[in-house]
């Protein structure tokens, strides 16, 4: 079965769960990426960091796919803010990739302390006109972040990428982006699988036949999240796009709720520079 489609603020659509592929290896990533082509992901989510662009742009490229049947994330690491220097990275992210245009171009964080984010937004509103990237948006960004942005710039980001699983629900975040018509996509969507085995989501998957991952993913495409757990095992990597076939009731939502402590596993946005 195929992913849902999400349709973004600029009428683009995009597929609500994909592949992430942070930590996934150069010698591995070009198997990896095809092998989740087949199983019938049409989205990947990678950034300069990852140092696998060259990598995804070669599966899409072998996979014999339509350019437009595939839906490719990048994102400009936090050296790069700046507005000559954002544009000197997201065509150097362009090229490495080497499929033609990226249909999402993200900053990756924030940055507060370089406060140059605005002045990098612009640069991205001006590439956006290009045709080089289809679509834009922001990563790590806090309401307060999203709120200078908004009162700077002519385009909302489509999408923001960030820290979300059971355990950091960001339930005030995913309203504000909500109200504003921007996309929340999950990143460590499974919390890197940390918690798979607390006991009441294994209730919760045992009653439904699935695995704790698989129930963590449906709680993330029922709120609505744009979502992109990363495998670089090709059985997992099939596991969690096997989601489409059951939901889970409001009483098991509920109880995932419950789980929620608003704790991070990664670094505060605000303190990453
Ligand atoms: P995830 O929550 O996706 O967890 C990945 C971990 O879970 C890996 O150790 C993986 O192991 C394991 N795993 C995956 N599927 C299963 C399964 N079915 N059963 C058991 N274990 C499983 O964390 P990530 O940090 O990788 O986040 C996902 C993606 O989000 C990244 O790849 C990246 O694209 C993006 N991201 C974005 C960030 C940002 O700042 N914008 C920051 C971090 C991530 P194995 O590989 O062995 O299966």
């Amino acid at each position: 079965m195929a992913s849902p489609l999400v349709t973004l603020n600029d009428g683009r659509l995009m597929p609500q769960l994909g592949l992430g592929v942070y930590k996934v290896n150069q010698d591995i990533a070009v198997q990896l990426v095809q092998t989740a082509i087949e199983i019938g992901y049409r989205r990947v989510d990678t950034a300069a960091l990852y140092d696998n662009e060259a990598e995804v742009g070669a599966a899409i490229r072998k996979s014999g796919l339509d350019r437009e049947e595939i839906f490719v994330t990048s994102k400009i690491w936090n050296d790069r803010h700046g507005y000559r220097e954002a544009k000197e990275a997201i065509q150097e992210s362009v090229n490495r990739l080497n499929i033609g245009y990226v249909d999402m171009m993200l900053i990756h964080w924030p940055c507060p302390k370089q406060d140059k984010f605005v002045e990098t937004w612009h640069a991205f509103e001006e590439v956006l006109e290009t045709g080089l990237v289809k679509s834009i948006g922001v990563s790590n960004f806090h309401q307060h972040h999203l709120e200078k942005l908004l009162a700077a710039s002519n385009v909302v980001p489509a999408i923001n990428q960030v820290e979300l699983h059971p355990q950091l629900a960001q339930n005030s975040l995913r309203h504000f982006n909500k109200q504003h018509n921007i996309k929340t996509e999950a990143w460590a969507p499974l919390g890197r699988a940390k918690f798979l085995e607390n006991p009441l989501l294994v209730e919760i998957a045992q009653s439904l036949g699935k695995s704790v991952a698989q129930v963590i993913i449906r709680w993330h495409l029922q709120l609505q999240n744009l979502v992109i757990p990363k495998s670089s095992n090709p059985d997992r990597l099939a596991e969690n796009f096997d989601v489409f076939d059951f939901e889970l009731s409001q009483h098991q939502m509920g109880i995932i709720a419950t789980l929620n402590t608003e704790t991070r596993i990664a670094t505060n946005p605000d303190d990453m520079n």
